[in-house]
């Protein structure tokens, strides 16, 4: 028997088939059962910040569980304190914000979810969510998702939920004075690295505003410094009501947070919402320091200029299949001319290095943040194999004419 076999057999089919076994990390690298080496441009999916077993990320887990791991949320623990500061520092929520902790993206936006129907009231049963925007797989999440193929086999959804396009004047005609909050992904990861159009968030912080409505920003895959800023809504410059984060605070650890700004962070009352996990010392000390080490060494602005370099060395391969680059910092998108996006993962895969495809006409490269030269320049020979591979199979593919 095979681990494919087990896999099959064992674990739940909602995921596709398992594409590796993989052992061993070691920062940007992988290496599967049989020893090959891997280099991985995926992190987990924006996840691993610092890469693989990085020091700083195991002496945070060892320490903390040896002191103190978990003792509910009856009580408060000094990581948990110290976290909490750190992401309202970071979020400039000021001295008014306040944070709760979960332990998924999903979780968070559960919590947001929540924010918005004590923000409406019976006054405001209206939420607004951007159409092919990603906000979780929970039920509550998954009504926020603009997917209508995701919901379909799970509904009914929790009603009150909208979605419109992604322009102002789409929001315009969609929000009045019932409308609680407005849902918004920065940069739509899922639905293949799609950013918003230029100065949409500062619209919408103002048409909301406007109408006493809530600005939501699901900054799970976006934040942590991946786009060049701690936050995407900090390119903008604009105060949003509320974000979320997961994936990358945690750096492979899982945890999640609602970060509330000015009076919506007095929505929340007692009994109102809850965690038994969420928040727990050894979450909040492991997120502590992946946050500490990703100020120390200036990752956020490690991102913003990698993703600078990355998207360069990107436009400098010669092929047909690219047509260019979307994203911000090291949340990058690929675009390729044809459908052949899984594809190219395979032959990467096969080439040692790891990366995916959200769509059948998107890569999306999202390594972890302490990326450099040699990781780029690696990536590059890789990539360009890959690409070779499979134009080679599309020339196969394509049927020569034959003159009449
Ligand atoms: C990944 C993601 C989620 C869901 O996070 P989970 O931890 O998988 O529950 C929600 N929103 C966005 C934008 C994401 O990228």
């Amino acid at each position: 028997m095979s681990w494919h076999d087990d896999a099959g057999r064992d674990l739940v089919r909602s995921f596709g088939e398992r594409m590796a076994l993989f052992v061993r990390g070691e920062g940007s690298y992988l290496w599967d059962a049989d020893g090959k080496r891997y280099l991985d441009f995926l992190a987990g999916i924006a996840v691993d910040s610092l890469g693989h077993a990085h020091p700083v990320f195991v002496d945070a887990i060892a320490t903390q569980a040896a002191t103190l791991a978990h003792v509910s949320n009856y009580f408060a623990t000094p990581p948990q304190l110290a976290l909490a500061s750190t992401l309202k520092r970071l979020a400039g929520t000021g001295d008014d914000g306040r944070v709760y902790f979960g332990n998924s993206g999903a979780e968070a936006n559960e919590a947001a979810f929540k924010l918005a129907r004590l923000h409406g009231g019976s006054e405001r049963p209206r939420i607004l969510a951007l159409q092919d925007a990603f906000h979780g797989r929970t039920m509550g999440t998954l009504a926020l998702t603009g997917k209508p193929y995701m919901q379909e086999p799970f509904l009914p959804m929790t009603p009150g939920v909208e979605f419109i396009d992604s322009t102002v004047e789409a929001l315009e005609a969609a929000i009045d004075d019932r409308v609680a909050a407005l849902f918004v992904e920065p940069v739509k990861g899922e639905a293949g690295v799609l950013p918003l159009p230029e100065g949409y968030l500062a619209a919408a912080r103002e048409i909301t505003e406007r109408h006493g409505a809530l600005l939501i920003i699901d900054e799970i895959q976006t934040g942590a410094g991946r786009t060049g800023e701690w936050f995407a809504f900090q390119h903008e410059g604009i105060t949003p009501d509320a974000i979320t984060v997961a994936k990358g605070i945690g750096g492979g650890f899982p945890i999640g947070a609602l970060i509330t700004f000015g009076s919506a962070s007095e929505l929340f009352y007692p009994g109102t919402h809850g965690s038994t996990f969420g928040g727990n010392a050894l979450g909040t000390a492991v997120a502590g320091a992946v946050l500490g080490e990703i100020e120390r060494a200036d990752l956020v602005r490690n991102a913003a200029e990698r993703g600078a370099q990355l998207r360069e060395a990107i436009a400098g391969i010669d092929s047909e299949l690219i047509t260019g680059c979307r994203g911000a910092g090291l949340l990058i998108g690929v675009g390729l001319r044809h459908p052949v996006a899984k594809a190219l993962v395979a032959a990467a895969q096969e080439h040692g290095l790891v990366i995916n495809a959200p769509n059948d006409e998107t890569i999306r490269l999202v390594p972890a943040l302490t990326i450099g030269d040699v990781e780029i320049d690696e990536f590059i020979e890789l990539f360009t194999a890959a690409i070779r591979t499979v134009e080679d199979a599309l020339v196969l593919d394509t049927p020569t004419e034959v003159p009449a």
